[in-house]
């Protein structure tokens, strides 16, 4: 096992553990959201299908424009959701609807707006150009066109466009499972009484949260008291998990009795300890099963903060590798709005609020004290600070990379 990584290794040494990608299962388009695509929204026809009108009006012959306007017959109506069934010939126009197929004959649309009706024939006041208010069909898409690549992940839009295609259902990933476990005591479920000496659990809900943000489901949250027996029945049971999520218990304490736990249990450590802040203890390891590559083994010290940050730093890569998506920790450059203090040798997790200054640049300050118990500075965040390692004390001004945090 190694000790003291760096951030860039330890996450290396967690992707590089990732040597499978989840199974494919079809679902209907109603239950896509938020899911990962297994395979690409290919399409298999031309959008708009047909040339149609974007305006309701007359579908016209340019040619009958003499000077700019013209007086047409009318011979019929185009609507929308019916092919018509006339021909416009010259001298003639045929009133139509948005969205209703253009008539053969007819190469422009005269808006409403533009007309005076004169009897069966209409005043055209101003000549279209050819093809104005046309929309052509395969416009917006050609057949074989890849609307969403493998990977992507189900948006609104995404559900829209596969509608528009005519797929009813999509391909996607089978989410991974992740065994939350908060482990500690000291621990007692939101509802029940708080007694003294006892914190409520604010780890497993806010993990298996998590888990569901970024694409997993939850076995669990499960709670183990801080003895072995207790650990060892409880952890057997989430390691039969994809993932499994251990918060507290990892430290150095007397009491933290994870790590011999998940060993005895079949664990081999990777690391243990990243030269990061929050998060110092992160552990990881993996363990082998009959099935598909290793059980993905995190533990993560208790300290709320250290959880949700590793939890985003760590797991959250791990999960979208597993279902195909990108997993990279995505930053921009933003400058610093205040004086941070920090010590050289480890990078620090800021949480931090951004904003955009008259010139445009983000600015970007702490939202207060940053000690790992203190939940509420995780709350206030929109964006990480990431500081790296070499940095000392850095000064309002200083240029740093920041990443949104998108819950
Ligand atoms: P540990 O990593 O077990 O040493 O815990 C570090 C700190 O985090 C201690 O103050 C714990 O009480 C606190 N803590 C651990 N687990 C949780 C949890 N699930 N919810 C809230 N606080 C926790
Ligand atoms: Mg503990």
């Amino acid at each position: 096992m190694r000790e003291l990584l760096s951030v860039a290794e330890a996450r290396r040494t967690v992707l590089a553990a990732v040597t499978w990608v989840q199974p494919v299962e079809h679902v209907p388009l109603a239950d896509a959201l938020g899911r990962t695509l297994a395979e690409p929204v290919v399409s298999r026809d031309a959008i708009p299908p047909f040339d149609n009108s974007a305006m309701d009006g007359f579908a016209v012959r340019t040619a009958d424009f003499d000077g700019g306007t013209a007086t047409l017959r009318v011979i019929g109506e185009a609507a929308a959701g019916r092919m018509p069934d006339v021909v416009v010939e010259p001298g003639t126009c045929v009133r139509i609807m948005t969205g209703a197929p253009i008539p053969a004959g007819a190469d422009a649309v005269a808006p409403v707006e533009w007309t005076e009706p004169d009897g069966d024939r209409v005043l055209i006041g101003r000549a279209p150009t050819a093809g104005q208010y046309v929309r052509p069909a395969g416009q917006d898409v050609q057949p074989g066109d890849t609307m969403a690549k493998t990977g992507t992940v189900v948006t609104p839009p995404v559900v829209g466009m596969a509608a528009t295609l005519g797929f009813a259902e999509l391909a996607v990933r089978v989410p991974p499972r992740v065994a939350v476990v908060a482990t500690g005591d000291e621990l007692v479920p939101a509802g029940a009484a708080l007694r003294a000496g006892h914190v409520r659990d604010a780890n497993g809900p806010a993990l298996a949260a998590q888990v569901v943000a970024a694409g997993g489901t939850v076995v669990g949250p499960l709670h183990a008291r801080d003895d072995a027996d207790d650990a060892r029945r409880v952890l057997g049971v989430a390691l039969d998990a994809d993932v499994v999520v251990v918060s507290g218990g990892v430290s150095m304490g007397e009491y933290d009795v994870v790590r011999d736990v998940l060993d005895a249990l079949g664990v081999t450590w990777a690391f243990w300890r990243v030269r990061q802040r929050p998060g110092k203890p992160l552990a990881f390891g993996t363990r082998p099963r009959g099935r598909g590559g290793d059980t993905l083994v995190f533990g993560l010290p208790g300290n709320p903060v250290s959880s949700a940050v590793c939890f985003e730093q760590y797991v959250r890569p791990a999960l979208a590798a597993l279902l195909g998506r990108s997993a990279t920790v995505r930053t921009v450059p933003a400058v610093l709005a205040e004086d941070v203090a920090k010590q050289a040798g480890l990078h620090h997790f800021v949480r931090g609020l951004a904003e955009h200054d008259a010139d445009g640049r983000l600015r970007v300050r702490p939202t207060g004290a940053q000690a790992s118990n203190l939940y509420s500075s995780v709350l206030r965040a929109d964006v990480l600070i990431h500081l790296p390692e070499a940095i000392e004390d850095p000064a309002v001004g200083t240029p740093v990379e920041v990443e949104w945090l998108r819950w």
